[in-house]
């Protein structure tokens, strides 16, 4: 049996009708994947081996899994030298709801250390190449599952996480699917934290029903995480009707489409939305007017929340220890320099600046309040649309050397149209639109909080037109 063409959806059926043989499976894919790995650095660990369990909803299915989410027995570091050696003695409960479906977790994907970036170039253990161009960027912070993504021939769906964007991002510029969930859909227990009031945890794969599957096992209430909301689960593959969109409203952030966006990127967004028309959607321009407050907003909060979060590593209890000497904090500040890469030395002094006493009002309760004019923003929008559309990243992926180039300003201005919505905690999903100069454009598609049934039906729709 040839397993390239299969979605993971198609591969289940096959799984469940007797038509794989498993054991030959997986040989094949731990060789691919060590394959792949050399020359792409997608993976920082690989977990031989088969399901633990048979049958279920994701009955044999490959599941890969980013390196800040913990799997049981096998290594999770956060893509950070701190926790290099750590081996959890526990699953976080989205990847316990996957192996209890029959999934086989095949590997930690490569990141940005604890999430802090956009092109997985800050990473502790190698940095994963774009699989359609090596000399570019997979985008980040969740860039070795994108690329894997992409590069796998295999049926495959993969676990990412997101603060500010680290799903759309590298969804984006490796052209597969990627799905935010609402703020407290997803369980959180047994991440590793970047910002707790933002985190997220969602799929990665290669087409929306991959990724609606997904969500349905792993969303729900979790009594380890007193953020779930509490809901019942639901199937997400009832959304998906490949008919037309008739009856839909799309609203087109104006601020998302300035002169900001690359006019070629802009273009396919825009030829994408004219195919949604074709299909019977009502579109019209809206205005998200408090976008400009998003970037300053979002890296105070995310690096104050950040910066906690990081003291727990400070050589005793948790991730890496030196010698013992000297007074705590020459002790400690040694263990920290020698293990934090550059980025997250930033964010800690960013951070631990924004919520000194003195700065607190300035920086800190200044920004909740911003938080909350950009949430009313979508509020508003979302009393006329059904869904917003906007281009999921600015750029196309650059290459390594442009991003060199990058101020750390520069850098975090790429973010600019993921953070605001990832602020709001709304559910998003990006899908590969186009291609620009053969490297692939995403759109994105942002619902109001628990409606991710309308943006994979949204998103289903236009795949399947587009295909
Ligand atoms: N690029 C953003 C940041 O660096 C988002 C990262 C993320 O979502 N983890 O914070």
């Amino acid at each position: 049996m040839t397993y390239s063409k299969l979605s993971a959806v198609q591969f289940i059926d096959a799984v469940q009708r007797g038509q794989v043989n498993l054991e030959e499976f997986y040989i094949d894919m731990f060789a691919e994947l060590a394959r792949l790995n050399e020359k792409y650095n997608f993976l920082i660990t690989i977990a031989e081996g088969k399901p633990e369990k048979g049958g279920g909803k994701l009955a044999g299915l490959p599941v890969s899994v980013k390196d800040c989410i913990c799997t049981k027995g096998v290594q999770s570091t956060a893509g950070s030298r701190i926790l290099e050696g750590y081996v959890p003695p526990f699953d976080a409960t989205p990847v316990s709801r996957i192996k209890a479906e029959g999934a086989k977790i095949i590997g930690k994907t490569a990141q940005d250390e604890f999430g802090f970036g956009t092109f997985s170039t800050n990473c502790g253990f190698g940095v994963p190449k774009n699989p359609i161009d090596p000399a570019r960027s997979c985008g980040g912070s969740s860039g070795g599952a994108a690329g894997l993504m992409k590069a796998l021939n295999m049926p495959h769906i993969a676990l990412g996480q997101s603060t500010g964007g680290s799903i759309s991002c590298p969804a984006s510029f490796c052209g597969v699917v990627g799905l935010t969930p609402t703020y407290g859909s997803v369980s959180r227990y047994g991440l590793i934290d970047y910002a707790n009031s933002l985190d997220k945890i969602g799929p990665i794969g290669k087409c929306v029903e991959d990724v609606a599957l997904m969500l349905s096992v792993i969303a729900g209430h979790d009594h380890m995480d007193q953020t779930t909301i509490n809901k019942k689960p639901e199937d997400y593959l009832r959304y998906l009707s490949k008919e037309s969109l008739k009856g839909v409203r799309i609203g087109i952030p104006k601020e998302y489409m300035d002169e900001g966006v690359d006019a070629n990127v802009r273009q396919k967004v825009m030829d994408a939305i004219g195919k949604m028309e074709e299909l019977g959607a009502k579109t019209a321009e809206c205005s998200l007017p408090n976008t400009k407050y998003s970037i300053p907003a979002y890296y105070i909060l995310a690096t104050t929340e950040a910066s906690t979060n990081l003291a727990k590593f400070c050589g005793m209890r948790y991730g890496a220890e030196g010698v013992v000497e000297g007074e705590f904090n020459e002790y400690f500040s040694k263990v920290r320099s020698k293990h934090f890469g550059d980025e997250a030395k930033r964010r800690i002094l960013l951070g631990t600046f924004a919520r000194m006493a003195g700065y607190r009002d300035q920086f800190y309760l200044k920004v909740m309040r911003v938080r909350t004019m950009i949430i009313n923003d979508f509020k508003l929008a979302f009393k006329r649309f059904d869904v917003l559309i906007a281009p999921t990243m600015p750029v196309v992926a650059p290459r390594f050397s442009e991003i060199k180039k990058m101020t750390p300003v520069e850098n975090y201005m790429m973010d600019i149209l993921t953070v605001a919505p990832n602020l709001a905690g709304i559910p998003m999903l990006s899908v590969p639109c186009g291609e620009v100069k053969g490297m692939p454009v995403g759109m994105h598609i942002l619902g109001n909080h628990l409606e991710e049934g309308k943006i994979l039906k949204v998103g289903n729709a236009f795949e399947s037109a587009a295909s």
